[in-house]
């Protein structure tokens, strides 16, 4: 792997020694990684790519019960799927390029759906892409995909790079003398010099951990809910082009909603506080929705699922001989849960190598990232109380409409709410960037004067009339 992340290794190891002491690697150590979604195959990947690069031995196991060429609940990690323009790019220099066949379909704008009109906001940098990914091998009763799951990638990388994969559901993790004890659904014990636990939220086995260990308390979550419709690859390319659409709707509890076009189907997320029936119903029935697809009817879906979400970070997330990464440990409200666990992943494998596995080691060198990204979702929760501020305000949607359609028809205009918007959709930038620029004077004084033309008498009208020739804007 000749990249620069792999140069950043080797300049590691030439300015540290590694003690052979109680509580760092051996050559022999063994780790168990406990789930091979994105956090547990990046962390196993980084791992023994780092090892390497200190002629260090290690044997790594990767548990995991799915099988991700498998279609349906069996090989899917429930999710959009959406993988943001910078962790395309952070991937590409840690040598992890997204193979053609792993994307399913590059994005290219998000269409912003509101009750006062809808608008269109392409990608900040033209080279800039998104990409959509399925995390198995599509829906459930799908024609079998010609393309590779995202999953099933990062799992192959971290196979080839070394790794043996277990198929098998773990049930429990114990501290012993001898080390850490991993026990299986078929009762088959092995013990570990470290344990890393990658399950994500939706497992069992998170509870079973916080009740046996007392030793720290698992992530908070809220359910979700995610389906896939079949409307076909012409049907889709028509009525959804390359264009992830979300609303931003006057529903209690939603926090965000996105159709995102994926070959033969559109995956739908919502999230926001407990998604259940009623809120749904109430989203199906708007018209801004129903009018995203073919004459206005919404589908029967092929599949659907509520996973859970993690929306507040365990604590503390590591111990001796233990430590949690991606939604185990802490992840980005709402958004770029990928990006989050990419990076956990890194982290904690540095620490792993370079600096020890006992719960000290992760305090100092993994814990600080953590708590970053913590710190981030505590600035991103005030700019999702801002978002339901202008979801519950029309007067705030119209002016925010006018700012974005403004930007978006003139290319010497700074798109400033475009790229608000953009990155709180995409995840692309931390929730802090995003926040700080909207203290910007110039993007206060645009957002005011909006407010202001896009509330006077007589606007709506000459808006119906531009909106009619562009085809971006749409006065209900
Ligand atoms: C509705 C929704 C939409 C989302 N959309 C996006 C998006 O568009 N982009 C984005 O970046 N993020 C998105 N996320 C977040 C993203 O899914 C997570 O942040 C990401 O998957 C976390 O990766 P992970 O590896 O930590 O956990 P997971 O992806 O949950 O993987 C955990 C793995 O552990 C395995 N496992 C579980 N229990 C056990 C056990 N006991 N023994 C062995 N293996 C086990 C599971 O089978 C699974 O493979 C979304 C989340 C939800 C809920």
């Amino acid at each position: 792997m000749d990249t620069a992340g792999n140069l950043s290794y080797l300049s590691e190891r030439a300015q540290q020694a590694r003690p052979v002491q109680p509580g760092t690697l051996q050559d022999g150590s063994r780790i168990a990684v406990i789930g091979a979604g994105p956090a547990g195959s990046m962390f196993s990947y980084f791992l023994l790519n780092m090892a390497d690069t200190i002629a260090l031995d290690i044997d790594v196991d990767i548990y995991e019960p799915r099988h991700f060429c498998h279609r349906g609940p069996a090989g899917c990690n429930h999710c959009g799927g959406i993988v943001s323009e910078s962790l395309v790019q952070r991937l590409a220099t840690e040598g992890i390029m997204l193979p053609e066949d792993v994307v399913q379909r590059g994005i290219e704008s998000y269409t912003l759906h509101m009750d006062v009109g809808d608008v269109e906001i392409a990608t900040p940098l033209n080279e800039k892409r998104i990409a959509a990914i399925y995390r198995g091998n599509g829906p459930r009763n799908s024609e079998p995909l010609d393309t590779h799951s995202f999953d099933g990638y990062l799992l192959d990388m971290a196979q080839n790079s070394g790794a043996r994969v277990i198929h098998k559901l773990v049930t429990d993790v114990r501290r012993n003398m001898d080390g850490m004890q991993v026990t299986s659904a078929d009762q088959h014990c092995d013990t570990y010099d470290l344990v890393v636990v990658a399950t994500g939220v939706n497992s069992r086995l998170m509870e079973t951990l916080e009740q046996q260990t007392q030793e720290f308390r698992r992530p908070e979550r809220t359910k979700t809910f995610i389906c896939e419709f079949k409307l076909g690859r012409e049907v889709i390319r028509n009525t959804f082009g390359p264009s992830m659409h979300v609303f931003l709707l006057d529903i209690p509890r939603l926090e965000f909603a996105a159709l995102i076009p994926k070959g033969d189907y559109v995956t739908l997320c919502l999230l926001g506080d407990d998604i259940d029936d009623e809120l749904m119903e109430k989203f199906f029935e708007s018209p801004e929705v129903r009018n995203c697809f073919p004459g206005g009817v919404i589908p029967a879906h092929a599949c659907h699922c509520y996973p859970r979400i993690n929306i507040r970070a365990a604590k503390p997330a590591y111990g001796d001989r233990l430590v949690m990464i991606g939604d185990s440990g802490t992840t980005r409200l709402f958004k770029d849960g990928i990006g989050a666990a990419y990076r956990t992943a890194k982290a904690a494998a540095k620490t792993a190598v370079f600096h020890g596995i006992m719960a000290e080691d992760f305090k100092a060198h993994y814990w600080p990232l953590c708590q970053k990204i913590n710190n981030d979702n505590r600035v991103g929760k005030m700019v999702f109380a801002f978002a339901t501020l202008v979801q519950k305000a029309r007067f705030a949607r119209r002016g925010v409409l006018r700012m974005t359609v403004n930007e978006q028809r003139q290319a010497s205009v700074t798109p400033r709410m475009s790229g608000v918007l953009w990155d709180l959709f995409s995840g692309s930038a931390p929730y802090t960037d995003v926040f700080l620029r909207t203290l910007h004077p110039a993007y206060i004084g645009s957002l005011l004067w909006n407010l202001l033309a896009s509330n006077m008498p007589g606007h709506a009208a000459e808006h119906d009339l531009q909106s009619e020739s562009e085809h971006r804007h749409v006065e209900h």
